[in-house]
């Protein structure tokens, strides 16, 4: 293989970013080409009326993994970026009064678990050991290793086989915790990678460990400063971003990735990393080459997360009552999920995260208003064909009217300004396969391995990153699948 020198990143997500930044502070010439009008992905800004609204990802996790991204090339993030904790990490809400603080304080954690229900206090401690020990082996042992090869995969089965990890999250959570809210308060995490807590592998229970190691933080002036603030590094090591460039097409020849079609220009590449969904990849991008085609053909067999409805909205004056961020769990919990995952409509009751900035951050809102989303996971378009053009208005004021009577009073009079993003805007937008908003869902027999591989196993120079391939979504999931694209760009990891 010759000595890289220019690479081509289609899509500038949080993986697109990351890998992008590890190149060019390698030394490698990288090209960053994005199909809209901003970066970030999944992680957009919407600017409505005087508020910024970050689109997508709110809970950062895993400081320590995007501060790497910096010091790598010796620069310091603070000087680009400044995280601030959020405490509690959540509160949790259900609808017969009962709200849960999701904090960091070992003390506050045992006495609100010893008022619901005093046999879990030691059942909690026994899941924060189990998770931990996932964190250990899942994510710090494996959460940015490329697996290319069946025998990788083979090598992390003993560990795998001990942690149970072909249970749910939901039967391990059970199996420590016997309060009905207390294990839902410990199992709801997989939906935020787009995994059914009743389906996905115990594997993904880690999430609780990572919370609890590394905190949850919130970027001054929102996630979308931070995707800036990743912009500006990579510009700053010297990269180029296209913004407003869909990719077209990558031209293979003679079994390499030899240019990107972008613009009406065909862009001559040495390696090419795509960003894009993978079915879109395969399907679209890869059309000229029969191999790809075959490819794409089995990744839409496989199962996709669901997708979300979304609404941004922001009101006049301030909630101080209301916290950073809120789950608002709905009067059922399996069934739902159930109908969210398998069924072809969309279920009468929801569960929503609400997000509140505002209690965090001044700067997103105009004097004396505050800035809010809410979303509600549903069905991907491949579950239910929904027409969410019909659907869309008539669900958002449902959930608009349900937010005003039960948690945020006055929310119809003070309503300055609202948006929706529904599973079409992930299809049409993101060229998400099915709208589903975090790609290929993660099931054991679709993690690891059998996920999408970083390297294409036939065109050696055609690299994926980013949610669809290991170690999944969420930031830190595709932050860690960088690391392992970059690890095989750079010629760090050996060839199988
Ligand atoms: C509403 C929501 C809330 C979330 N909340 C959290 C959270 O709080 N914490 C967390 O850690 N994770 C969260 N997630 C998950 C997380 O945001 C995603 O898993 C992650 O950001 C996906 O990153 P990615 O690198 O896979 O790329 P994506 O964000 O999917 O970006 C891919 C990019 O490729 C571009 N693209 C597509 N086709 C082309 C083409 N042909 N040419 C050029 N560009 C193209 C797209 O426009 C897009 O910008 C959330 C997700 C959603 C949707």
């Amino acid at each position: 293989m010759p000595d890289p020198k220019r690479a081509a990143i289609i899509g500038a997500g949080f993986g697109g970013l990351a890998l992008a930044i590890r190149l060019q502070s390698a030394g490698v010439d990288t090209v960053l080409f994005e199909k809209r009008d901003k970066p970030g992905g999944r992680a957009y800004v919407f600017e409505d009326d005087g508020f910024i609204f970050d689109a997508g990802p709110t809970v950062i996790t895993d400081p320590a993994a995007l501060r790497a991204l910096w010091t790598l090339s010796g620069r310091l993030m603070e000087d680009y970026v400044t995280l601030i904790p959020v405490d509690p990490f959540y509160q949790l809400c259900w609808e017969d009064g009962y709200r849960f603080d999701y904090v960091n304080d070992q003390d506050a954690l045992d006495r609100q678990i010893a008022e619901k229900s005093p046999q879990d206090v030691a059942g909690y401690r026994r899941f924060l050991a189990y998770s931990e020990d996932l964190y250990r082996e899942g994510y710090e042992k494996l959460g940015a290793v490329p697996f290319l090869r069946f025998w990788d995969m083979v090598k992390a089965a003993p560990q795998l086989i001990r942690l149970q990890s072909h249970r749910s999250v939901y039967s391990k959570v059970a199996s420590f915790i016997k309060d009905d809210q207390l294990r839902q308060a410990f199992s709801f995490h997989s939906l935020l990678v787009g995994g059914n807590p009743f389906d996905t592998s115990s594997i993904y229970a880690l999430i609780h460990a990572l919370e609890r190691k590394g905190g949850v933080w919130f970027a001054k002036g929102g996630t979308g400063a931070l995707v800036q603030g990743m912009i500006r590094l990579f510009e700053d090591l010297g990269g180029t971003v296209n913004l407003n460039m869909p990719v077209d097409e990558i031209i293979v020849e003679d079994g390499r990735a030899r240019a990107v079609k972008a613009g009406g220009d065909r862009i001559p590449v040495d390696m090419v990393a795509s960003n894009a969904d993978v079915v879109h990849t395969y399907q679209r991008l890869l059309r000229g080459d029969p191999g790809s085609q075959k490819q794409a053909k089995a990744l839409q067999k496989k199962r996709f997360s669901m997708s979300l409805f979304v609404i941004y909205f922001g009101l006049k004056g301030k909630r101080p009552d209301l916290k950073h961020h809120m789950v608002l769990f709905g009067p059922r919990y399996r069934d739902l999920i159930d109908e969210i995952f398998n069924a072809d409509h969309l279920a009468d009751d929801f569960s929503l995260y609400l997000h509140c900035p505002s209690v965090t951050d001044d700067s997103l809102a105009p004097d004396d208003h505050s800035a809010y989303y809410v979303l509600s996971p549903v069905p991907h378009l491949g579950t239910a064909d929904i027409d969410w053009s019909v659907e869309g208005p008539k669900y958002r004021d449902r959930i608009l009217t349900y937010l005003d009577e039960h948690y945020i009073p006055g929310l119809k009079d003070d309503l300055v300004t609202c948006r929706i993003f529904t599973p079409f805007d992930f299809r049409d937008e993101l060229n998400a396969h099915q709208g589903s908003a975090f790609s290929v869902e993660p099931l054991l027999t679709q993690s690891a391995w059998f996920r999408p591989h970083n390297r294409d196993s036939a065109i050696d120079n055609l690299y994926i990153v980013g949610a669809g391939t290991h170690p999944g979504a969420g930031i830190p999931g595709v932050v860690g699948s960088a690391e392992a694209t970059a690890g095989l760009m750079l010629g760090n990891t050996p060839r199988a």
